[in-house]
């Protein structure tokens, strides 16, 4: 039992300004995990304030003191590695390989690409007699969901440090433990009084008060479209920058000469990883309606591989975060069932044999249409809608037919084709041919799926601001 009910404000572990705890469950046993506190506007004011009297100092950093501070920091991560990974699989239940592997992998893996990127980044640039110059922003804001949990902290905080920027970070009050080890992993590496920040609460109370804080310059959003309208709606008086990373329904077209066990298994592999809850999931596979049959063996079988169980045993899937989570992806599967599409496997009620936990069964729903509400709606689960295209013309135009545009992913065996396939889908990241995931390349979304980008270089424009300065060179300005 966790008992994580401090706040971390000002370089130190703080008792909240009113009691108000909640209780996190561990999905996989439906027992209580542990207890946060739910943070109020007065923690928040108190915390911002923190960082605003850092941001004097730390914004004056070098970039060498900057780099020393992310080495320690990934060397503390190193120390806590496995508490990292534990602690994933106990607030949101992944696996224990895939909290290892990819989940607090990738926490770490973001703050070695900061501290690569900023080894070489130029804050400054001359133009005849102007100088441009990269500075940061201020003091940050960050909302973070709870399903790649420190991996959405990480690539929030370790640009924003790399920077210069100050911050309050709000996890998911739904997954909070790999938040707070991340914030004792900060204070363990010596991250200056008043840089980082730890305020927890649910986002109407704490994510609205950061939101709307007249002293935080940028608020940098991951979770839901619908709270990320909020969150800008709640900034925009103060008129401060607004990162979203928000929801996505991808598109996964596979084309004709694709290697069809590759791209339609690993389609749905990649589907139900993670029980589905990715943003990314290329929840929308588009084949060649003559070859249905065909796909459907294949969707099948790489579905019913997919063993579900407890996430500390060899299961390739464990439970979804929550009962609220659950009940939301069993209405979404009756939903297919009820407006006619085919049932290939899995569908509504729990896998045999576990009673307990949030466990849903790997879904393949085929014969889909684009109008379908499984085909629209992101159903954050582990379930794959097929759909059926005659051209490939008419796989793009039903590719982009969505609200969303995060992701897209196109598999075929001619280079060329899958090429010119990928430049007409509107989403921010397009994946051929199944490539690995690229924590250099930008991620973010087009349409309704955010505004901005994270991860690697891109990452640092968010959190700097552009300063032109004229008259600079003043041997310019005299010849
Ligand atoms: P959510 O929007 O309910 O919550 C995300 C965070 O926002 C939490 O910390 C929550 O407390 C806070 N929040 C909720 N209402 C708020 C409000 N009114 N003001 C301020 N903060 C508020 O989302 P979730 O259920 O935790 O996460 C799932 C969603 O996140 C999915 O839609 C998924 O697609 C999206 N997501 C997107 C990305 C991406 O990079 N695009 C990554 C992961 C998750």
């Amino acid at each position: 039992m966790r008992d994580y009910t401090k706040f971390y404000i000002d370089g130190a572990w703080v008792d909240p300004a009113q009691q108000k705890t909640l209780d996190v469950i561990n999905p996989a046993t439906e027992a209580v995990a542990g207890v946060i506190s739910m943070g109020s506007a007065a923690d928040v004011d108190k915390a911002v304030r923190a960082a605003r009297k850092a941001f004097a100092t730390f914004s004056q950093t070098s970039r060498e003191e900057r780099i020393d501070l992310l080495e320690r920091i990934i060397a503390e991560y190193q120390k806590r590695f496995e508490d990292m990974a534990k602690a994933i699989t106990e607030e949101m239940g992944a696996p224990a390989w895939l909290a290892q592997r990819a989940q607090a992998a990738m926490g770490i893996g973001h703050v070695q690409t900061a501290m690569a990127v900023l080894k070489d980044y130029k804050f400054e640039e001359d133009r005849g007699t102007t100088r441009i110059v990269k500075e940061p922003i201020g003091v940050c804001a960050f909302i973070t969901p709870w399903n790649w949990p420190v991996n959405q902290i990480a690539c929030k905080v370790g640009p924003a440090l790399a920077t210069g920027c100050t911050m309050v970070l709000k996890p998911s009050e739904i997954a909070p433990f790999s938040g707070y080890i991340w914030t004792e992993i900060l204070h363990a590496a010596g991250v200056p009084a008043g840089v980082f920040n730890l305020v927890n609460g649910d986002g109407p109370t704490v994510g609205a008060a950061l939101s709307s804080h007249p002293e935080v310059d940028m608020v940098s959003f991951t979770g839901s479209t619908r709270a990320g309208i909020e969150v800008a709606k709640n900034a925009a008086p103060t008129v401060k920058r607004v990162h979203q990373e928000l929801g996505g329904k991808s598109p996964n077209i596979i084309l004709d000469d694709a290697d069809f066990q590759k791209a339609v298994g690993g389609g749905v592999a990649s589907v139900m990883l993670n029980s589905g809850q990715s943003c990314n999931a290329p929840t929308r596979m588009l084949v060649p309606g003559k070859r249905m049959d065909e796909v459907i063996a294949i969707a099948k079988a790489a579905a019913e591989a997919h063993t579900v169980g407890d996430p500390n045993g060899n299961h390739k899937m464990g439970p979804v975060v929550s009962e609220t989570q659950w009940n939301k992806i069993q209405g979404l599967i009756q939903k297919g069932i009820d407006e006619g599409a085919t049932l290939v496997t899995g569908g509504p009620g729990r896998p045999e044999g576990l009673d307990k936990g949030y466990y849903v069964k790997p879904t393949v729903f085929a014969n889909v249409t684009n109008d379908m509400t499984i085909a629209k709606e992101e159903i954050f689960g582990p379930v794959v809608s097929i759909l059926g295209y005659d051209t490939v013309e008419e796989a793009v135009t039903v590719g982009n037919d969505t609200e969303y545009g995060l992701a897209a992913y196109v598999s075929g065996g001619d280079q060329g084709e899958v090429r010119k396939v990928a430049s007409k889908l509107r989403a921010g990241q397009v994946n051929l041919n199944g490539a690995s995931p690229d924590l250099m390349a930008p991620f973010g979304g087009y349409k309704m799926s955010g505004n901005g980008r994270e991860w690697g270089d891109h990452a640092f424009g968010e959190f700097l601001e552009t300063k032109a300065i004229l008259g600079y060179s003043a041997k310019v300005a005299a010849e």
